[in-house]
């Protein structure tokens, strides 16, 4: 199955959802908050040629995300 990252309006936590095709169009709740408020986030498979090379800080430890504004 797919995982898929989204990111919460409301807390700003970014999360891995782990769903299957015939979720894809509903919202995940977000696993901290349970705001419905949540944005899907494009896989790394997208942009795996920008910033991974540059970007000498790791990604935080409670999220996969190498953007994360909202953990250090
Ligand atoms: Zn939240």
């Amino acid at each position: 199955m797919p995982v898929y990252e989204y990111k919460c309006k409301a807390c700003g936590k970014v999360f891995d959802v782990l769903t299957s095709f015939n979720n894809l169009d509903k919202k995940a709740a977000c696993e901290f908050c349970g705001s419905k408020r949540t944005v899907k986030l494009i896989s790394g498979f997208a942009f795996k040629s920008e910033g991974k090379m540059s970007s000498s800080s790791k990604s935080c430890t409670t999220c996969s995300a190498t953007s994360c504004s909202t953990c250090k």
